[in-house]
């Protein structure tokens, strides 16, 4: 097949993953792009879907112009990748693929739209000492912005995994040298807890099909601020219990809508309204919540 000419204005979005069939991006990226005015489509690949051998490269002469990247490739497409972002490069994943002249580039938008998503969310509070717990993709893309983002006193890792909290820890201290990083044995946990200023829970625990706490709720106090990056629901046990002891909370919501938002703006060069944006994700996620 002969490549396809493309059109800037002409915007092809595909989320490339496994078992994304009820993802909300496709949703929430063409509202928002509608309301911005953009020729914009926003389709789903899904792996499953796909012949053995497939590249992102068949899409693009399919006519994709751009890609989300999600769970499990999004370190598997590194290889096929000509540039890499200098953060995609340090975390060792992509979220987002563009395409220019044929050329397609890696960018990670999961870490920098979680310190977006704190800086517009919690706008005033003080980053500290910070407890990360889940050393996942998403604890991996959470402690590399704080790390980056100087967390004053230091970011500290705790994953059930102490394998994953060792590889997590080594990767931060080459990307940050002179941070405080740390990683914590599940016995340092409680104690790490009730010192931190703010934790995060990066851990599926509290997502539907996952139901509970990530951690005994009870070291929380007013003090600390609390994120959670599940999104479904927005309203996690472990937000509640937070709230109820008085906590700055932030929902999943916040990074969701802030890397959607950062995709977006890097696929097109036009910036989404990131209140908008918000506005949707809330009334897709209420919809859901009633199915
Ligand atoms: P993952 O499977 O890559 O990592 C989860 C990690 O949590 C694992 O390393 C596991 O060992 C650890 N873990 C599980 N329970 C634990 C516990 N009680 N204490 C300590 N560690 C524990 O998963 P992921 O891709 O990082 O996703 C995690 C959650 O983040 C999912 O709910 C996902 O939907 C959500 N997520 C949200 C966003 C967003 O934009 N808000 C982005 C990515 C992922």
């Amino acid at each position: 097949m002969s490549d396809v000419v493309l059109d800037p204005a002409r915007h092809r979005i595909a989320l490339v993953g496994a078992g994304i069939g009820g993802s909300l991006s496709p949703a929430l990226h063409e509202r928002e792009a509608r309301a911005l005015g953009l020729d914009y489509r926003y389709s789903l690949l899904d792996l499953d879907d796909l012949p053995p051998g497939w590249t992102l490269r068949d899409a693009v002469r399919r006519g994709v112009t751009g890609f989300n990247v999600t769970h499990p490739v999004k370190q598997a497409v590194l290889t096929q990748l000509d540039d890499l972002s200098a953060d995609a490069r340090a975390l060792g994943a992509v979220n987002t693929v563009s395409v220019r002249d044929g050329r397609l580039t890696g960018h990670n938008t999961d870490h920098s739209g979680f310190l977006a998503g704190v800086r517009h969310g919690l706008p005033d509070v003080r980053l500290g000492r910070v407890v990360v717990v889940g050393a996942g993709g998403a604890g991996s893309a959470v402690a590399y912005t704080l790390a980056g983002a100087g967390a004053g006193a230091g970011v500290a890792i705790a994953d059930a995994d102490a394998d994953r909290t060792a590889a997590l820890v080594a990767r931060l201290r080459g990307a940050f040298p002179t941070g405080e990083i740390h990683g914590l044995a599940a016995e340092q946990v409680p104690a790490a807890l009730a010192d931190a200023d703010g934790i995060v829970n990066a851990t599926p625990v509290g997502m539907t099909g996952h139901p509970g706490l990530p951690f005994d709720a009870r070291v929380l106090r007013d003090r600390h601020w609390v994120a959670d990056v599940v999104y479904r629901p927005l309203d996690t046990a472990l937000l509640v219990a937070a709230r109820a002891a008085g906590c700055r909370v932030l929902d999943g919501g916040a990074m969701l809508v802030a890397q959607a938002a950062q995709t977006l703006a890097l696929l097109t060069g036009v910036t989404p309204d990131l209140d908008r944006m918000r506005r949707h994700l809330t009334a897709l996620t209420r919809r859901e919540g009633k199915q």
